[in-house]
């Protein structure tokens, strides 16, 4: 359903001399979800993002919100914020003079835009460290006050470009759910730049998956990863098979794909097999179709285990095969 909030993006293109980095691109992401714009690196996630943000000019096309166009207007007069992969912090200013500094430049007075600031840490749950200087804060802490410092101009639209690709893997799980918290709290909408895809379905009410400067498949993060539209979209998102059967391209889910001794299936031979903790992947060679893995819960597994070379039979329930369009 369409709000009066939404962004819309209208055959938004941009070209770099004659490289077309974001082609005619159109969609509408609903006012208040939390979008993942995901892809490989180069696909033109960043220059969309950027075009958004006001950081880029737009070659082509239209950036509608809140039913205007803001594609001509300065970044500071469109609505939205950015915050950057590596947050950008000033480092000769204290925390809350850096999450202050945009309300300094539109002339707010000290006391009031501390006192928004103060806010701001409160939110981001960094009130008690706001004398600090940058270089006296962990990546962790960086990134909040980064957040802050984006949230204090009061945007519709939050973008945030590979916000998490500077912290360690146990943080970046911690900062996750505090991006998803807060976005809850805010209700406003976050456009997340990542080319991380567990990232993406940990997060996203929506998923968009670029490509070449497309969007290849749009929708709920279930919806993406369950039914993927094309070859890319189900190599991307992972755990599935495609396999060529009956002269149709199709996606199967790998874990899924049950394997026995003998009995109705497709033939295979195992070419690899790899303890992933939960699951056991079994690397396959089909006799048609091509290569596949299916993973197996790790107790069926070691119940009879497969060995490298041993004459396997790939079975699955039809709903789990999924026709690709290309
Ligand atoms: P992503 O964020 O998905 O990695 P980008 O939007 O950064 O992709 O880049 C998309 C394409 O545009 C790439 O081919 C990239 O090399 C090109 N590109 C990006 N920025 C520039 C630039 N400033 N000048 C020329 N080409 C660029």
């Amino acid at each position: 359903m369409r709000t009066l909030l939404d962004l819309e993006l209208v055959a938004l293109t941009k070209r770099y001399g004659s490289t077309v980095a974001v082609d005619a691109v159109s969609h509408l992401f609903p006012s208040g979800s939390y979008v993942c714009l995901l892809g490989p690196s180069g696909c033109g996630k960043s220059s969309t993002l950027r075009m958004i943000a006001g950081h880029e000019a737009v070659s082509d096309g239209a950036i509608i919100l809140a039913g205007k166009d803001i594609s001509k207007l300065p970044p500071a007069q469109r609505g939205t914020a950015m915050m950057f992969q590596n947050y950008a912090l000033f480092p000769h200013l204290s925390v809350i003079d850096n999450v202050a500094f945009s309300l300094k430049m539109k002339g707010v007075e000290k006391p009031e835009r501390h006192r928004a600031a103060a806010e701001m840490l409160e939110l981001v749950d960094m009130a008690a460290l706001a004398q600090r200087m940058p270089a006296q804060l962990s990546g962790g802490q960086q990134q909040r006050i980064a957040l802050a410092r984006a949230l204090i101009t009061k945007p519709q639209v939050l973008l945030l470009d590979e916000p998490l690709s500077a912290l360690d893997p146990f943080l970046r799980i911690r900062m996750r759910a505090e991006l998803k918290r807060l976005q809850r709290e805010l209700g406003i909408t976050f456009l997340h730049v990542t080319h991380g895809q567990d990232e993406a379905l940990a997060l996203a009410d929506q998923v968009v998956v670029m490509n070449n400067a497309v969007i290849e498949q749009a929708g709920s993060a279930r919806d993406v990863f369950n039914a993927p539209n094309t070859e890319f979209v189900a190599r991307f998102m992972g755990g599935h098979n495609v396999l060529t059967l009956a002269g149709q391209k199709q996606a199967l889910r790998a874990d899924r794909t049950r394997l026995a001794r003998s009995g109705e299936g497709l033939p295979a031979t195992v070419t690899s097999v790899e303890f992933q903790g939960a699951h056991v992947a079994v690397g396959l060679s089909g006799t048609t179709g091509g290569e596949f893995t299916a993973l197996v819960p790790e107790a069926d597994f070691y119940a009879d285990p497969f060995a490298l070379g041993d004459a396997a039979v790939a079975a699955w329930s039809p709903q789990h095969l999924h026709s690709l369009a290309k």
